[in-house]
C-alpha cells in the first residue's frame, strides 16, 4: 500500500482506525503532542486490542489500521500480532515510527519481523528527532525497509512552507530515493500527530461557510482504549471524551457497533460534512466560541445545537450529505488533502515523484 492511497482513504468515513498502542517513546522530541517520554506508562490492553481488531468482519472492516504511539515499536511482537488479525480480515496496517531503533543505520531483527508483517511504514521525521537519530542512518534503515519489500514513506515536520530544515529533509529524501519515496509534510500544530495529516481545518470566519472535519472520519483507539471520533489530541485526552465525539471502549465493544455509532450519528455527520463552526452559526442561540475544536467541544453543552444536528442529518439526508462529502473529497485527490491540511508547497510529494526535481527550495 502506497501512501497517496492510504492518505486518499483519509476522508472515508471509518475507511480507517488509527491505533495508539503506548504513550510511551524512547525519544523526547521538544515539541511532542502526545506528551510521550519512557515514564508515560499509558497503553490499551493487548488483549482487548486483538479482540476489537479480531471483530473485524470481511464485508465490515476498516481498509486501513494504522498503528502510531507514542512509539508503537516498542511493542513490536504485539504490533505483528494486530497486523496479522486485521490483514486476516482483508485490512491493511501500516505504522508510523519516530525511528529510536536507526541510531545505527539498520533495522533490529526484532523490529523488521513487526516491519514485514505491515502493508506500509512510514519513518517520522524532523528536527528534533534529528537530534537523536541522524538522518542518514533513517535513510539507511528506511533502505532496509524497502529492500524487504514494505512500501515506505516518510513522514516530515517543520514550522511552515519556508523552513530551510524543509527544504533540505526534503531534497535529502529524494536524492537517497531518487525519489520514490513518497512524503507527507506537515506543519508543527497543537495537535496529535497520529492522524498523519495534523492541521485543523480552517474555519470560516464567522461559521457562514462549511469547513468540513476530515479529522471525524476515523475513529481512533486511544491510550486507555476508549474510542474517539477523532484524532484531535485534546479529544483523545480529555476525560470524560464530550459524548458527541466518544464511540466507545475496546473492552465492550466491537468495531460494528463503533462504526455504526460513527456513520449514523448526526453530529458526527454534520461535522464531517459541514465543520463545527457552521453548526453553531445554524442553530446555536449564543456565538460559538473561538477556535475549531475548541467550538466542537463546546457542543457539548449546546443541547440546542445537538437537537437541530439531529433534525438536520438524523435520517437520510444526514447519509447522503455525509456521502456526498467524502465523495467530493475521495474526488480531490490526496494531494488536495494535503494542501488543505498539511503543508501546500510540498502536497504534491505525497505521491511518489520519480526522478522530479524538488521545487520547494
Ligand atoms: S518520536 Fe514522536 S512520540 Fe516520540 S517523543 Fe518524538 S514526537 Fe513524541
Ligand atoms: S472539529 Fe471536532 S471532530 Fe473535528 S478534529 Fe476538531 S474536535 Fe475532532
Amino acid at each position: 500500500m502506497e501512501l497517496a492511497e492510504l492518505i486518499g482513504l483519509r476522508p472515508v468515513p471509518c475507511g480507517g482506525l488509527l491505533v495508539a498502542l503506548t504513550r510511551r517513546c524512547p525519544m523526547s522530541c521538544a515539541h511532542c503532542s502526545t506528551g510521550s517520554s519512557m515514564a508515560a506508562a499509558e497503553e490499551p490492553d493487548a488483549g482487548h486490542l486483538l479482540r476489537f481488531l479480531g471483530s473485524f468482519g470481511t464485508e465490515d472492516r476498516p481498509e486501513v489500521v494504522m498503528l502510531t504511539g507514542g512509539e508503537p515499536l516498542l511493542l513490536p511482537e504485539l504490533a505483528a500480532r494486530l497486523a496479522g488479525v486485521a490483514r486476516a480480515a482483508g485490512s491493511r496496517v501500516a505504522l508510523l515510527s519516530g525511528m529510536f531503533f536507526a541510531r545505527e543505520g539498520r533495522v533490529p531483527d526484532r523490529i523488521m519481523r513487526a516491519v514485514t508483517a505491515l502493508d506500509h511504514f512510514s519513518a517520522s521525521m524532523d528536527v528534533h528527532h534529528e537530534r537523536e537519530v541522524p538522518r542518514a542512518q533513517v535513510l539507511r534503515a528506511l533502505r532496509a525497509v524497502l529492500d524487504a519489500g514494505i512500501p515506505a514513506s516518510v513522514h516530515l515536520t517543520g514550522t511552515g512552507p519556508d523552513d530551510p530544515y524543509l527544504a533540505d529533509a526534503v531534497a535529502d529524501v529524494r536524492r537517497a530515493f531518487a525519489g520514490r519515496v513518497p512524503l507527507l509534510v506537515n506543519e508543527v500544530r497543537p495537535l496529535g500527530r497520529a492522524a498523519g495529516l495534523v492541521r485543523e481545518t480552517p474555519a470560516g470566519p464567522d461559521g457562514s461557510r462549511a469547513t468540513p472535519c476530515t479529522l471525524a472520519a476515523w475513529p481512533v483507539v486511544a491510550f486507555d482504549g476508549t474510542v474517539a471520533a477523532c484524532c484531535n489530541q485534546w479529544t483523545v485526552d480529555r476525560r470524560p471524551v464530550p459524548p458527541h465525539l466518544r464511540l466507545g471502549h475496546i473492552a465492550e465493544d466491537d468495531w460494528q457497533a463503533v462504526r455504526e455509532r460513527s456513520l449514523g450519528s448526526p453530529v458526527l455527520r454534520m461535522l464531517r460534512s459541514v465543520g463545527p463552526q457552521r453548526l453553531h452559526a445554524r442553530h446555536a442561540s449564543a456565538p460559538a466560541p473561538a477556535g475549531y475544536c475548541r467550538s466542537c467541544h463546546a457542543l457539548a453543552d449546546r443541547p440546542e445545537v445537538l437537537a437541530g444536528a439531529a433534525r438536520d442529518a438524523g435520517g437520510r439526508v444526514g447519509e447522503l450529505l455525509d456521502r456526498l462529502t467524502t465523495r467530493q473529497q475521495l474526488a480531490a485527490g490526496p494531494a488536495d488533502l494535503v494542501r488543505r491540511m498539511g503543508c501546500a508547497r510540498y502536497a504534491h510529494l505525497v505521491e511518489a515523484v520519480p526522478g522530479r526535481e524538488e521545487s520547494g527550495r
